[in-house]
């Protein structure tokens, strides 16, 4: 049977998100709403009005995850669409609220068209997604999906000292550990994209097919100090000179692997960091991200051979993984569908990976998921300056709309 294809409304949509800006929105038009912080319990509280409103009913979760449900004519497991309210401090107004604003969109434009889906629809906001205020990032996903011990993320402390679990009780937001996230058919993430690609390449929709996996290594060089004004060059063990030597080299050789290889060395620390000193000690960190694993492997190849290299100037090197995460693979049936979606309202798209974490990637641990990215202007985020046209956040909720309609059809 044919349908109606259905739009979603741009003007409701930008207005909503700049009415959600309002919370903790920064004298340059940026966005502080730290996780559980006044401004957060304030955005909750509207967010669960604009819900009730819509006659959905609200749960919350022992970790303060709220999900507000439209009934569906069958009581199945819900298509869920969501992602965070929290922001770093100093951010954008897009990042994470787009994609709960989203689902908001697509519900008032569900119930305006009269039509009852015949799953429900749950639209989620995780809690502390961002990590900026408690550590680590995607916090509250990460204990639904069994990644992270609740017990140790309750104590977890932010800068002032308070408690995760006592801001979690002050802001209200504390629910039962019935109501967590276990079954749903479909969880739905859009988000901005956060990097350049999209705009560069003038494209409106983003398919996200994997979050890249990484690894972390620590190189540690080991020299000699002594006097910097007595000691003559050809007899030093500058450990400084050694990784400066190693970076090099490495960078050359991660540079020949793969163009979308991308790699930083982030922490540089050099021992005793005196000028008249000769550096005994340097420590640095070098990361590397790519989807597949045997680039991956390519890359730990490299990193371990630079203790053997001839460009230690007589230095000890010793390279120590520190950990790794496998990528992420979003369920194929998903993309497809989105895919689809985006051809047939004509939309310019691409297939693309998350070099950055989200929640869904936890998620997708245990429900189907996937993420649809749409362009952040010059690549910004994390900043009052990130930016997405408010036609491309209209087109990213048309797209996800539209793949819902798709799979309550089916
Ligand atoms: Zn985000």
């Amino acid at each position: 049977m044919q349908r109606q294809k259905l739009l979603i409304n741009g003007e409701r949509l930008k207005n909503e998100l700049e009415r959600f800006a309002n919370y903790g929105r920064t004298e340059n038009n940026g966005v502080t709403r730290l996780s559980l912080s006044e401004e957060d319990r304030l955005v909750r509280d509207y967010f669960c009005s604009c819900c009730e409103e819509l006659g959905m009913s609200i749960k919350v979760d022992d970790m303060g995850c709220i999900y507000a449900t439209l009934e569906g004519v069958e009581d199945k497991p819900p298509i869920l669409i969501g992602s965070h309210l929290d922001t770093v401090k100093k951010g954008g107004r897009f990042d994470g609220v787009l994609g709960v604003v989203a689902g908001l969109e697509i519900v008032r434009t569900l119930v305006e068209n009269h039509i009852q889906p015949n799953i429900p629809i749950t639209i989620v906001n995780f809690t502390n997604e961002e990590g900026a205020r408690f550590e680590p990032s995607m916090m509250a996903s990460g204990v639904l999906s069994g990644k992270f011990e609740k017990s140790v993320m309750l104590k977890k402390t932010d800068s002032d000292g308070i408690v995760f679990e006592e801001a979690l009780h002050a802001s209200g937001y504390a629910g039962e550990r019935e109501n967590r996230l276990k079954d749903a058919a479909a969880y739905l993430e859009l988000h901005i994209e956060q990097g350049p690609i999209l705009d560069k390449e003038s494209l409106s929709i983003g398919i996200v097919e994997c979050v890249v996996g990484m690894v972390c290594y620590e190189i540690e060089i080991t020299g000699d100090s002594n006097h910097a004004g007595t000691t003559p060059m050809d007899m030093r063990r500058d450990a400084l000179f050694a990784a400066n030597n190693l970076i090099t080299e490495a960078r050359k050789r991660l540079g020949a692997i793969d163009s979308e290889l991308v790699y930083t060395i982030g922490r540089v620390n050099v021992f005793p960091n005196i000028h008249t000193v000769i550096p005994n000690k340097v420590v640095f960190s070098l990361e590397a991200r790519h989807k597949n694993q045997e680039i991956i492997s390519l890359v730990e190849n490299i990193i371990r051979e630079l203790p053997q290299s001839s460009l230690t100037e007589g230095c000890a090197v010793k390279a120590t993984k520190l950990w790794d995460r496998d990528t992420v693979w979003f369920e194929k049936e998903i993309c497809n569908l989105l895919e689809q979606s985006a051809e047939l309202f004509g939309y310019s798209h691409k297939r693309m990976v998350s070099g950055a974490g989200h929640d869904a990637q936890f998620v997708a641990g245990f429900i189907p998921s996937a993420m649809l990215f749409v362009p952040s202007i010059n690549g910004k985020s994390h900043c009052e300056e990130e930016l997405t046209a408010w036609e491309d956040c209209e087109k990213g909720v048309n797209v996800l709309l539209e793949t819902v309609l798709t799979m309550l059809s089916k």
